[in-house]
């Protein structure tokens, strides 16, 4: 499952996995975690050799279970930091470093191979981590639905309102993760594309449940 912020991707992909009886990765979660040790150890955002060094054999620990987040950070539970405005806004420039892409999807891959049946969130799943996934989906939507949502979410959780803010960093992160030059943000060759400006959450999961249906028996049969 890939695409950008602020699709409702993390939530709708933790339901899914649920339904599908499957567990759950989120990739985005092991960048921000990745992000939070540099912003800790003080290093330059500018300074890719820092950055990959800082993360190299991060002690990092993330659970696949859909129904309950674990993120550890040398033993410490850094869920909610990680969701922080001083995380977000540095995730990027982290997240463009050759080496820290590297290390997280050789871990990525480990998780997965173990896994069995998972759903597995990010931005270059399909097109890089897990290219022979069975099913791939890119999640999309305008950037002034996904602002929206995400400011209203901001309201809900104390953060105040701040629309403008908000559409402009939304703008901000898809031109830096679609222009970055490791890993860019693009949909698959292979991905079915499904926009959620106009759907609800529970439209979004029933799609997401019939397209995969869709994509497991044209594999299932593909390969019969
Ligand atoms: O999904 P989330 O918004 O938490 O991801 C945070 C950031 O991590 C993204 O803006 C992107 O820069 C980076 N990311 C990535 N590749 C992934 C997942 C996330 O570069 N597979």
């Amino acid at each position: 499952m890939d695409g950008p912020s602020g699709t409702g991707k993390s939530s709708v992909s933790r339901e899914l996995a649920t339904r599908l009886n499957a567990r759950y990765l989120d990739t985005g979660a092991m960048y921000r975690v990745a992000t939070l040790r540099v912003l800790r150890a003080g290093v330059d955002l500018t300074d890719a050799d820092a950055i990959a060094e800082t993360v190299a054999g991060m002690p990092l620990s993330i659970g696949t279970d859909p129904s309950r987040e674990v993120v550890e950070l040398d033993g410490d539970d850094v869920s909610a930091e990680i969701r922080g405005d001083a995380v977000t806004k540095a995730v990027s420039a982290v997240s463009a470093v050759a080496q820290v892409r590297e290390q997280l999807v050789a871990l990525q891959r480990e998780i997965a191979a173990v896994a069995g049946r998972i759903v597995v969130e990010g931005r270059d799943i399909g097109t890089v981590v897990l290219t022979d996934a069975d099913a791939k989906i890119y999640l999309t939507a305008s950037a002034e639905a996904r602002a929206q949502r995400r400011n209203a979410q901001n309201i809900r959780e104390g953060r105040g309102d701040d629309y403008p803010a908000v559409l402009a960093d939304v703008q901000r992160r898809d031109t830096l993760d679609s222009t970055r030059k490791v890993s860019p943000l693009r949909p698959a060759a292979d991905a079915v594309l499904v926009d959620t400006s106009d759907l609800t959450m529970e439209q979004t999961i029933d799609e997401l449940y019939r397209v995969v249906a869709q994509q497991l028996s044209a594999t299932t049969g593909g390969s019969r």
